[in-house]
């Protein structure tokens, strides 16, 4: 027998291997599945990844062999030689080679006959160890095994690198209290180790798609919901510590053997490399929403990690990575559409959705780029006498014989990052909208109220094109901009925020908050911006025609603060008289809702404006005029109306 001599740069070779801080650990499930992968590759029944310290050959990883048999001398070692050289070691028959015949592992336990050692090579150069695949009997690897199994050894020292890197950050994992989640260890937060890269993911599938055996496994892409709206109000560093805390409560709900990465910002896979019982995977998508459920405290904010799940699985039925990527990625699409946690699994019938949803986002790129989507304008009254006050610039899109509303391709532009496209293009349509109204009525004040979107309260530049916009386009004597913010928005503290809103105001603009009430927002924070009116969202509104009185206290008390801070309202979603009545007797000067007004295009908006007869002092209605016109807007707004949204509205008189 030949023992293996030392590599001339054993001292630096040892240094490098006690740098990765690997010996000793405890067994991991995603190194299991790399031994696992190794021997599937090579068609033996053992995989082993052993590195060789300065006596001993150490398994981080050991498939195969019974228990226990974690080491063995380095003296006896087959790895002790692999780590010799830069190409792998094969052994076809170790009967058979001089260096290997009477060695004690060939001639007892575990009875070595074939060994193919791939050498672990890390970025620094250093052989550090091998993975190994191992069989009892004589055994040879065709030329695409041998290229498999070395790319796997590469896998796997990245792996171990990562791991390097994530045990410098462990401190700052293990300062998270674990009492956040109740009944989880400091163990079960180190967990975080665990996650693979999205290159090491994307590597573990070709190889098991390129083995061509009777391979089963599922794929889990799960999104958090609320990242986008976390990141864009609290910042990068929360929303980091977010999408981690997600990452350890989806480690801790997975069954021994999965394999997790980080894929986007927003985003983890999960692989599991067995079995693709329905299920079985339903169980693991609802343990998964379980312990993602309860939400999260950071600092004094309470954030929800709602996840959408979306899950294809494979035996046979894809050819490329992409196909079963792209597959799980239109479950997780359906169960977006879901409200709150949910999963999906893929099907024809969500496929074909899909491929609808594809044409429409090209559709609707197109639309944005040629500035096809529509502004309709929805009038804002003066509760004291049902007038126009003003308007809410709203955007539609006409597709075909449909219009549609932005709930149906907000989403699709937010995914896409467009939303601030959209807000541009509306203002403009806005903007130059103000001349055309104000013409029948030139001595009106009235403020015309666009959405801002997140993304554009983001990016400076959007800021900029949208400044320049309003310098461009003045508005008419007595008009006025005003932009809505959402409340979550206004959280944001970065100086780019703040100098926009004081760049708005110099130019005249009225900042207003939207869909008050519904936003985590802090009212310190709200009276130290320079913010005029609130708009209180439609679900306060509604709620007062219940019989419980809590929703009605909860508006009369936000009414009272509001008003103490000095600020303006405008109720939105009146549908009902008592609503309207009871919103006058609270002294709210505003509001808008169906009660009122449905949203209309530019043209209707001029002919409502042009019913009003302004007198100096008074303003007076033209009754006779006033009846024509609405009659026309309520057929026009009973045409629009598809066949199911008819059958909650009354038909107009002809
Ligand atoms: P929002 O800004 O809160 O606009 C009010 C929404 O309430 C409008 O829905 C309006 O049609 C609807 N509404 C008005 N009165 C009533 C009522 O009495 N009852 C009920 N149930 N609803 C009423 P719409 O037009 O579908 O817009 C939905 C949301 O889409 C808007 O909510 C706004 O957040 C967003 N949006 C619309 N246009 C734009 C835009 O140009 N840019 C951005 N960023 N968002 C937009
Ligand atoms: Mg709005
Ligand atoms: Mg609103």
């Amino acid at each position: 027998m030949q023992p293996p001599e030392s590599p001339t740069n054993e001292v630096d070779r040892l240094r490098e291997l006690m740098s990765l801080g690997i010996l000793d650990t405890p067994a991991e499930a995603s190194f299991d599945d790399i031994s696992e992968l190794a021997r599937h590759l090579a068609g033996t029944e053992i995989g082993i990844i052993s590195l060789v310290d300065s006596d001993r050959q150490w398994f981080k990883s050991c498939v195969g062999l019974p228990l226990g048999q974690q080491h063995s001398p380095r003296s006896i070692s087959f790895c002790g030689h692999t780590i010799l050289q830069r190409e792998p070691l094969i052994i076809e028959d170790a009967h058979r080679d001089v260096r290997f015949a009477d060695n004690p592992l060939v001639q007892g336990e575990p009875w070595i006959r074939f060994y193919a050692g791939f050498p672990l090579i890390t970025d620094n150069n250093f052989a550090i160890g091998s993975l190994c695949a191992i069989s009892r009997t004589p055994h040879t690897l065709a030329a695409n095994q041998i290229e498999s199994l070395r790319r796997l050894a590469a896998l796997t020292v990245q792996h171990l690198q990562n791991l390097r890197h994530s045990t410098l950050s462990r401190d700052h994992q293990l300062r998270l209290a674990p009492e956040m989640l109740p009944g989880l260890t400091r163990d079960d937060l180190r967990s975080l180790d665990q996650l693979i890269s999205r290159d090491q993911m994307l590597k573990m599938l070709d190889l098991i798609l390129a083995m061509e055996t009777d391979a089963r496994f599922a794929l889990l892409r799960c999104r958090f919901r609320d990242y986008e709206r976390v990141s864009a109000t609290f910042g990068g560093l929360v929303a980091e510590e977010f999408i981690n805390e997600g990452a350890r409560r989806l480690i801790v709900a997975l069954p021994k053997g999965a394999s997790v990465a980080r894929f986007a910002d927003t985003e983890l896979v999960v692989l599991l490399p067995f079995g693709v019982d329905t299920q079985d995977m339903q169980r693991v998508a609802e343990r998964i929403i379980a312990l993602t459920g309860q939400s999260y405290r950071n600092g004094q904010h309470s954030l929800s990690l709602a996840v959408s799940i979306g899950i294809a699985t494979y035996h046979h039925n894809y050819k490329t990575v992409e196909d079963i990527l792209s597959d799980a990625s239109i479950a997780v699409q359906m169960a977006r559409c879901m409200n709150g946690s949910s999963f999906r699994f893929v099907d024809a019938e969500s496929r074909l959705i899909a491929k609808e949803n594809y044409r429409i986002e090209s559709d609707l790129r197109d639309a944005l780029k040629d500035k096809l989507l529509d502004l309709y304008l929805q009038p804002i009254v003066s509760l004291a006498d049902s007038e126009t006050v003003g308007f809410e610039a709203l955007a539609r899109w006409q597709r075909g014989d449909q219009l549609l509303k932005p709930s149906s391709f907000i989403p699709m532009l937010a995914e896409a990052g467009l939303t601030a496209e959209l807000d541009l293009l509306i203002v403009e349509k806005a903007l130059a909208a103000m001349p055309l109204l104000a013409r029948p009525i030139p001595q009106r004040q009235m403020r015309v109220s666009v959405n801002l979107s997140g993304l554009l309260l983001e990016d400076g530049e959007q800021q900029q094109r949208l400044l320049a916009l309003i310098d461009d386009n003045p508005c008419p004597p007595g008009w006025s901009l005003q932009v809505e913010i959402v409340e979550d928005a206004f959280q944001a503290k970065t100086d780019l925020f703040e100098r926009f809103l004081a760049d708005l105001v110099t130019r005249g603009v009225v900042i207003a908050i939207d869909d008050f009430g519904t936003g985590y927002s802090s009212l310190a924070r709200l009276i130290s911006l320079p913010i005029q009116l609130v708009k209180v969202d439609q679900a306060f509104v509604q709620n007062l025609d219940a019989p419980a009185d809590s929703g009605r206290t909860l508006l009369r008390t936000m009414i009272v603060m509001l008003r103490d801070l000095g600020l303006s309202i405008t109720a939105e979603g009146v549908e009902t008289t008592s609503q309207r009545d009871w919103l006058r007797a609270h002294a709210v000067s505003a509001a808008q809702g169906f009660l009122f007004h449905h949203p209309m295009p530019v043209s209707e908006a001029i002919a409502l404006l042009e019913t009003l007869d302004y007198r100096p002092r008074a303003l007076a209605v033209d009754p006779q005029r006033l009846r024509a016109v609405r009659r026309r807007l309520r057929s026009n707004f009973w045409r629009r109306l598809s066949q199911d949204e008819r059958r909650g509205h009354a038909e107009p008189p002809p």
